[in-house]
C-alpha cells in the first residue's frame, strides 16, 4: 500500500485550507437578538442609545448633597432630613435643598439636586424624620454616571462575533432587538463503505452500523451548521460520484467519511478531485488518530475526506471542519472550540513530528483539573463515550510526563 506523503501539521493543513477558503460572501438572514446565541454577526452594531440613560443609585441607601456629607464621621454625624424617597422607575419628584436626604433605590433615580448616594449601612436612624450620616461621599460617589456602560454611537459588538449570553443581554438593554446574522452553511454528509448499514438494521456478519454520518452530523450542529445527510454509499466509483455531486449542490461544505487512505479500495480522494479547481489541498495530516485526511477545495466550496474510523472523524472534524464552517460564516475568532488546561495523571509517549489526541476524563482537584487518559484503542467509540475531552500532545513533543500540564479540548 503506497504510504501517504507529505503529512501536514494540523495547523499548516488549516491555515491552508482557510486561506484558500478566499474572502468569503456571507449568507446573512436576520433574527431576533433574545434567539440568537451562538450566532454570528454579519456586521458591527452601535449602540443607538446611552446605557444608562440616567444617573442611576449603585446602592440602597440616600440620594444627598456630597457637601452636606464632608467631615461627617461615627463621634461627629452630619445630620440630614429625609424628605422622601424616589420610587424605582420613575423620575424625581423632589427636588434637595441643602441638608435634605431622599431615599434612593439601587439602580433607582437620584433625587433633583443630588450628587451622590450614601449607602444605608452607613447611616443611623434617629426615630425622627432625619437620619445620622456617619461617613462622607465624594460627589459622584455610589453613582453609575450616565453613559458609564456605553456612549451613543459606541461599537456593542463587532462584526463576526459568535454571539454570547452577555452579548444578548447588551444588545436588549440599548434596544437593539434584532440582528443580522451569518446564515447556518450546510454541510453534506457522504457516508461510504460496503460494510455499513443503516442504525435501524440488524447487521451481519462483517457489518457495521454507521456511526460517522451522524457524529458529523451532530457536531456540525453544534458548530453552527445544518447538516445535510447524503446518505450511505457502497465502494463503487459511480455510485460515489453521484453522490458527490449530488453533496456539491446540497452542501455550503462537502464531507466525505471513509475510503480516505490511498489502499485500493480507497476512492474519495479521486471522487473529491474531480468535483472541482483547485481541488484536493491536503492528503495526510501530522495526527493521531486521524492522519489519513483528504481536504480540499472545489469551486469555492470547502470538501474533506474524513477517516472512516469513527474516532478519527471526530477528532478531524474538530481540528479542520469546524474552523472551515465558522470561516464560512466569518467568525473572527480561532475556530476551534474552547480547551482548559488540565495537569496529566500519567505518562504518554508520542513521537516528534506528529500531534497526538487522546481522550481524557477530567476531575476537579483543590490544585485545578486532573486529566486522566482513558485506555483504549483509538478507533472506539466508547473511549470518547467514556471521556469528558481530548487531549493533545503537541507536534514537537516525545511525549508528556505525568504532571504535565496538557491542553484539552473539552466536549
Ligand atoms: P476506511 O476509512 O474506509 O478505511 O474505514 C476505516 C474504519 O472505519 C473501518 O473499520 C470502517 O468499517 C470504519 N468505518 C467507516 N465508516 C464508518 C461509519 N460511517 N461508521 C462506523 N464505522 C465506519
Ligand atoms: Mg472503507
Amino acid at each position: 500500500m503506497p504510504e501517504l506523503f507529505d503529512l501536514l501539521p494540523p495547523d499548516e493543513a488549516r491555515s491552508l485550507l482557510i486561506g484558500r477558503m478566499g474572502p468569503v460572501s456571507v449568507r446573512t438572514e436576520t433574527v431576533g437578538v433574545a434567539d440568537a446565541l451562538g450566532r454570528v454577526t454579519a456586521r458591527p452594531y452601535s449602540s443607538p442609545a446611552a446605557l444608562p440613560s440616567f444617573a442611576r443609585s449603585a446602592m440602597d441607601g440616600y440620594s444627598v448633597r456630597a457637601a452636606d456629607t464632608f467631615g461627617a464621621s461615627d463621634a461627629l454625624p452630619a445630620y440630614l432630613e429625609v424628605v422622601g424617597e424616589v420610587p424605582m422607575g420613575r423620575a424625581p419628584e423632589l427636588s434637595l435643598s441643602v441638608g435634605q436626604a431622599a431615599v434612593a433605590y439601587t439602580g433607582g433615580m437620584l433625587a433633583e439636586g443630588a450628587d451622590a448616594v450614601v449607602m444605608v449601612e452607613h447611616t443611623h436612624p434617629t426615630g425622627g424624620p432625619t437620619i445620622e450620616v456617619v461617613r462622607p461621599v465624594a460627589p459622584g460617589e455610589n453613582v453609575v454616571q450616565p453613559c458609564e456602560d456605553v456612549r451613543e454611537g459606541e461599537e456593542v459588538v463587532p462584526a463576526g462575533r459568535a454571539l454570547r449570553p452577555q452579548d444578548i443581554g447588551a444588545m436588549l438593554a440599548v434596544g437593539l432587538t434584532e440582528v443580522d446574522v451569518a446564515a447556518r452553511p450546510t454541510v453534506a454528509i457522504v457516508s461510504t463503505g460496503d460494510e455499513l448499514v443503516a442504525p435501524g438494521e440488524a447487521t451481519g456478519l462483517g457489518q457495521v452500523r454507521d456511526i460517522n454520518t451522524h457524529t458529523v452530523a451532530a457536531l456540525a450542529l453544534r458548530a453552527g451548521a445544518e447538516p445535510v445527510p447524503i446518505g450511505v454509499f457502497p465502494d463503487d466509483l459511480d455510485a460515489q460520484r453521484r453522490a458527490a455531486w449530488e453533496a456539491m449542490e446540497r452542501g455550503d461544505i462537502v464531507v466525505f467519511s471513509a475510503g480516505s487512505s490511498v489502499g485500493a479500495r480507497d476512492m474519495t480522494a479521486r471522487v473529491l478531485a474531480e468535483l472541482g479547481e483547485p481541488g484536493v489541498l491536503v492528503h495526510g495530516l501530522a495526527i493521531r488518530p486521524g492522519k489519513p485526511t483528504i481536504a480540499g477545495i472545489a469551486r469555492g466550496k470547502p470538501v474533506f475526506g474524513l477517516p472512516g474510523n469513527p474516532v478519527s472523524a471526530m477528532v478531524v472534524f474538530d481540528l479542520m471542519v469546524r474552523p472551515a464552517i465558522r470561516a464560512l460564516m466569518g467568525e473572527s475568532g480561532p475556530g476551534r472550540g474552547p480547551s482548559e488546561i488540565a495537569t496529566l495523571t500519567m505518562d504518554v509517549p508520542s513521537v516528534p513530528g506528529r500531534e497526538d489526541h487522546f481522550p481524557v476524563r477530567l476531575s476537579r482537584k483543590s490544585g485545578g483539573t486532573e486529566a486522566e487518559p482513558v485506555f483504549g484503542k483509538s478507533n472506539l467509540i466508547f473511549t470518547l463515550v467514556r471521556a469528558d475531552g481530548l487531549a493533545s500532545v503537541p507536534l514537537d513533543s516525545g511525549g508528556l510526563y505525568a504532571g504535565d500540564p496538557v491542553s484539552v479540548s473539552v466536549f
